[in-house]
């Protein structure tokens, strides 16, 4: 059934009975374990859009592979406008949620596999892309969740995928059957992988002639034989355990990053997508990873709305609201987090059409965009900081607040402007320090440097794109140079 609600999400999500270690236990019950159900919360909100009546024009649009109705999250963009209602969503998810709502990667992968297949096939004359519907119109027909499985480990950063001293520290095909592939390896920084139904495969890097194994692109179920998830532990996410909530700062929504290991896990020829064609791997690439950075211009902005929103409210209970100074930080706040928004647009708008019939993001702005959010939003935390005060690092726990000796020297002494009370002000300051300090500050800080490839994979690509032997031949042209 098309466009599942948030609850008959969360209710299929837990029918998988998916299995992970989660702080040195293997655990099967993550429907209700502590540090996991946020992460899902936040994913059911992606699903609750497309039937909340204020939200549902900009999550609902209708697939081309099923001509019906489909939750945008699954969406083959068809046109620039298209493009930039995905943005326009995302920031409004990540504005509601304060954090990472992790269905963007596997969008994010779909788009890029439905044009590099079409193109694969035209040169090779393989079947992958009309493979590639069939799965992926299943998908929007059942609005699955898709984690989008990227980076291999890498080992030794200096060598490349054959020359490791374990091949499989490249996710790779090990043993080709008639019926299908075995594959071999592991993939970090899984955004939702424990929130998804299905984990589409993708090579990490342009490979070369030789290095036939690793180029591999494939889908496969989170539940396949083989296949074991390791939780990604963040800063300060046993707080999510605490009887009592407030110092978890984000009190419904939270992130989730995994580990995943595949160990012959089989995959069958239906759900291959790419299978040794070396020159097709660095376009694959490419592509998901400019897709991945336009979306960080509407995630990261929706968050840094809440950080901003946080720091002025602060900024109020703390009394200090009217100073020129901190009314000026505050714009500075506004100012760029707008500029990465601004990017996200404009790689949207200056979109085009690819072969396959899909719309693929200018890749030069897209690798702007993404260059500012490695920037922008330790800015913005530096300035959240600054405004919030010291006590953003020193503040007693929300059970001493609840203790009957401790409890009323922290409501006298935390006392502050009279237009709010000290339960008021810590949760602000929790809020701020779970975005620059806790487990917040995973998807908001280090995802912004490190998510979509770390900045010099940025500076690479806009070096690449940008036509610098063009700006220089107009310069001669207009000096009259030889
Ligand atoms: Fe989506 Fe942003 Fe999370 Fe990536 S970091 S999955 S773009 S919310
Ligand atoms: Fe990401």
């Amino acid at each position: 059934m098309a466009l599942k609600t948030g609850k008959e999400y969360l209710e299929s999500i837990a029918a998988l009975d998916l299995e992970a270690h989660i702080l040195g236990r293997q655990t099967a019950d993550l429907p209700e374990h502590g540090l996991v159900e946020p992460s899902r919360r936040a994913v059911a909100f992606t699903y609750d859009g497309a039937h909340n009546p204020e939200t549902r024009e900009l999550f609902c649009v209708e697939s081309p592979l099923t001509k019906e109705a489909v939750n945008r999250f699954t969406h083959l963009h068809q046109s620039r406008e298209d493009l930039i209602n995905k943005v326009k969503m995302q920031r409004y998810c990540g504005h509601q949620t304060a954090c990472c709502f992790q269905r963007c990667v596997g969008l994010d992968a779909a788009n890029a596999i439905f044009s590099t297949t079409f193109e694969c096939d035209q040169k090779h004359g393989t079947v992958y892309h009309q493979r590639f519907r069939d799965y992926w119109k299943w998908i929007q027909q059942q609005d699955l969740l898709v984690d989008g499985a990227m980076t291999d480990p890498k080992g030794d950063r200096g060598r490349r995928p054959r020359d490791q001293r374990d091949p499989d520290l490249f996710l790779r095909v090990k043993e080709q059957r008639p019926e299908g592939v075995v594959i071999n390896g592991a993939k970090l920084h899984q955004t939702g992988m424990l929130n998804s139904h299905e984990v589409l495969i993708m090579p990490t890097l342009t490979l070369r002639n030789g290095e036939e194994p690793w180029a591999v692109c494939c889908a496969v179920p989170t539940t396949a034989p083989g296949i074991r998830h390791i939780y990604g532990r963040q800063a300060s996410d046993t707080r999510k355990l605490e009887p009592f909530g407030l110092d978890v700062g984000n009190p419904s929504f939270g992130g989730q990053e995994v580990m995943t290991v595949f160990e012959d896990v089989f995959v069958p020829q239906e759900r291959v997508f790419m299978n040794g064609e070396v020159d097709f791997s660095g376009t694959l690439v490419e592509r998901f990873a400019s897709y991945h950075r336009q979306s960080y211009g509407g995630c990261k902005v929706g968050v840094g709305d809440v950080l901003i929103g946080a720091t002025a409210l602060i900024a109020r209970l703390n009394g200090a609201a009217e100073a020129s100074h901190i009314k000026d930080k505050i714009v500075e706040m506004i100012h760029l987090n707008e500029t990465i928004y601004a990017c996200g647009l404009a790689c949207s708008a200056a979109g085009e059409a690819t072969p396959a019939g899909n719309f693929q993001v200018n890749l030069l702005l897209a690798n702007v965009c993404k260059l500012n959010v490695t920037r922008f939003p330790y800015e913005l935390a530096r300035l959240a900081t600054d405004i919030a005060g010291g006590l953003l690092g020193t503040m007693p726990a929300a059970a001493d607040l609840e203790d009957p000796v401790a409890g009323p020297y922290i409501r006298k002494y935390l006392a502050a402007a009279p237009d709010g009370s000290v339960l008021d002000r810590m949760k602000v300051l929790r809020l701020i320090e779970n975005l620059v300090a806790g487990a917040g500050a995973v998807g908001y800080l280090i995802e912004s440097m490190h998510g979509a490839g770390p900045p010099m994979a940025q500076r690479i690509m806009i070096g690449r794109q940008a036509d610098l032997a063009g700006k220089i031949g107009r310069v001669k042209d207009l000096l009259g140079l030889g």
